[in-house]
C-alpha cells in the first residue's frame, strides 16, 4: 500500500474551504486569510482516504499528492 504525502499550493488555494470540510485532521482554514492550512503532510492511515478525497474535490487544484 502505498501512503499519500500531501503539499498544498497558498498561492492557488482560493479559500473554498472544501478541503477542511473534507478531511477536517489534515486540513485547515487560516482564520486570517481563510487559505489552507495543512495540518499532516504525511497523514496516519485513518485520514489518508479523506485527504485523498480531498486533493480530489478542491476547485483550485491546489492540494497535490504524492504516492510513496
Ligand atoms: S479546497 Fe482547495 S481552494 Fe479550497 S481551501 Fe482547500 S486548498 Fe484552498
Amino acid at each position: 500500500m502505498t501512503r499519500p504525502l500531501l503539499r498544498v499550493d497558498r498561492e492557488r488555494c482560493i479559500g473554498a474551504g472544501m478541503c477542511a470540510l473534507t478531511a477536517p485532521e489534515v486540513f485547515d482554514q487560516d482564520p486570517g486569510d481563510g487559505l489552507v492550512l495543512l495540518l499532516r503532510a504525511d497523514p496516519p492511515a485513518v485520514h489518508q482516504a479523506a485527504a485523498r478525497m480531498a486533493a480530489g474535490v478542491c476547485p483550485a487544484r491546489a492540494i497535490a499528492v504524492r504516492e510513496e
